[in-house]
């Protein structure tokens, strides 16, 4: 295993691998920025190197100063968590480069994957079921693309190659908005992303969106781990999530997975990754894969009893996978609530000092967050402060747990979204399962 590793994030990610760094004896190295001395996995740390101010362009993201404090630290490896640097390929070829471990895929597969075009196109060869759609970039033509949307079929969707975060898409429902749609989503794309490449895929308007995790080594043996369902969102960001995705039965679950397994062993995958998937009408449609740790694996980790960073940790060491896809069962149910400081009716950011914190616990109840009594959230960064996961025999048990847990959380002094989640899980839709991935968004319109 390796000596020591910089953990090249921050919030309650940073803490999370931490403690599987501690667990597997691995030294750890924070890297932090000015804003962020006060985090907690940067006092628990063995080492911390401030790598530049608040604005993460100038340190999170910052791939020079990441490197940089690999060097002086001598470290040995580099966990980029999720978010910030991690699926960047630049970023994990330089650190490849400059002779350390990348804990993640190849750099080329992360470029592969990153690309949606050519991400579509790698999975269609996998023969994983996908969006029809264009088949690749769309051309300049107009009349060439009035066709390709009228074969596709409207209501298309319009997706930037480079698009990521929910942003560079949009969606169009006739023939007379086709064109300057086109246009506008490549302006777009080439000032957000630096490639105005788009493509179409049909819109699917009534979805869940269920995701596959996998995990793979070094010599090609894969496994999967069973399906996440993180349909309920709010502008594209998941809010509660769960394992296994309700009314999904074990054979589609196998054939859906072993399908990914594949996938993987075509493109060469290498660690954790994250195959994500539309469902409607009883068939999946894949549109991305993250090649990254996600935010939500902790509800895989219950319900499978792996931890998944230790497993990144290792296979990233160069150790076989110690499981084949028989030892792996999915058993009970795991939902995960995304706690955010924002304001529960408005989402609007909230920032500032947490004077008091109480965190729920009990058998089955895991909480993963870095905040603690007196501690100031930053305005710089994403506003998730913590997640609460609960587990239980089954779907019942889990969702009972969780509104348990939801009362005993006290988080004082900043606004969050806890609230919400407690008039989520008293609703019907959510308790029955199943809803789509507009379901919030219309349920809080109403
Ligand atoms: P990003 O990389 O920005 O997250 P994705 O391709 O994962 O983009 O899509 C984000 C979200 O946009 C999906 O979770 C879904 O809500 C919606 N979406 C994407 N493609 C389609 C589609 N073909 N039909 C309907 N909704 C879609």
């Amino acid at each position: 295993m390796f000596e020591k590793l910089v953990i090249a994030n921050r919030g309650e990610i940073a803490l999370r691998i931490l403690r599987a760094c501690r667990e597997l004896g691995v030294r750890t190295v924070a890297v932090h920025s000015d804003a962020d001395r006060h985090l907690k996995h940067v006092r628990l740390a063995d080492e911390s190197v401030c790598i530049g101010p608040a604005q993460a362009n100038e340190s999170y993201l910052s791939i020079p100063a990441v490197v940089s404090a690999a060097e002086v630290t001598d470290a040995v490896a580099i966990h980029p968590g999720y978010g910030f640097l991690s699926e960047n390929a630049d970023f994990a070829e330089r650190v490849e480069k400059s002779g350390f471990v990348f804990v993640g895929p190849r750099p080329e597969t992360i470029r592969l994957m990153g690309d949606k075009v050519s991400a579509i196109a790698a999975m269609k060869a996998a023969k994983v079921p996908c969006v029809p759609g264009s088949d690749g970039p769309l051309p300049e033509q107009a009349d060439e693309n009035l066709r390709i949307a009228r074969d596709v079929g409207y209501p298309i969707i319009i997706k930037a190659a480079a698009g990521g975060g929910g942003r560079g898409m949009r969606v169009v429902h006739g023939e007379a908005t086709l064109l300057n749609a086109i246009s506008l989503t490549r302006t777009e794309a080439k000032a957000a992303f630096g490639d105005d490449t788009v493509y179409i895929e049909k819109y699917l308007e009534c979805p869940r969106h269920i995701e596959i995790q996998v995990l793979a080594d070094h010599d090609g043996n894969t496994v999967h781990l069973g399906e996440r369902d993180c349909s309920m969102q709010r502008r594209h960001q998941k809010v509660i999530e769960e394992a296994p995705a309700p009314g999904i039965t074990r054979r589609m679950r196998d054939r859906l997975g072993a399908r990914c397994v594949k996938a993987c062993k075509d493109i060469g995958y290498r660690g954790a990754g994250t195959f994500e998937f539309l469902f409607q009408d009883g068939e999946f449609y894949f549109i991305e894969m993250n090649t990254r740790l996600q935010v939500e694996h902790p509800v895989t980790e219950f319900v499978t009893g792996i931890d998944l960073v230790k497993a990144q940790l290792l296979v990233a060491a160069g150790e076989p996978l110690p499981y084949k896809q028989s030892d792996i069962e999915v058993r009970g149910h795991a939902i995960e609530c995304r706690i955010n400081a924002e304001d529960p009716e408005s989402f609007m950011p909230s920032p500032g000092t947490i004077d008091f914190l109480h965190q729920p616990g009990g058998p089955g109840v895991r909480v993963d967050s870095h905040v603690y009594s007196g501690y100031s959230v930053p305005p710089y960064y994403d506003s998730l402060i913590g997640k609460l996961i609960c587990y239980g025999d089954d779907r019942a048990a889990a969702l009972a747990r969780m509104r348990t847990a939801l009362t005993e959380y006290v988080i004082d002094g900043i606004k969050t979204n806890l609230p919400l989640h407690a008039r989520l899980l008293k609703d019907a839709a959510f308790i029955e399962g199943g809803v789509s991935i507009h379901y919030l968004e219309n349920r809080l319109s109403r």
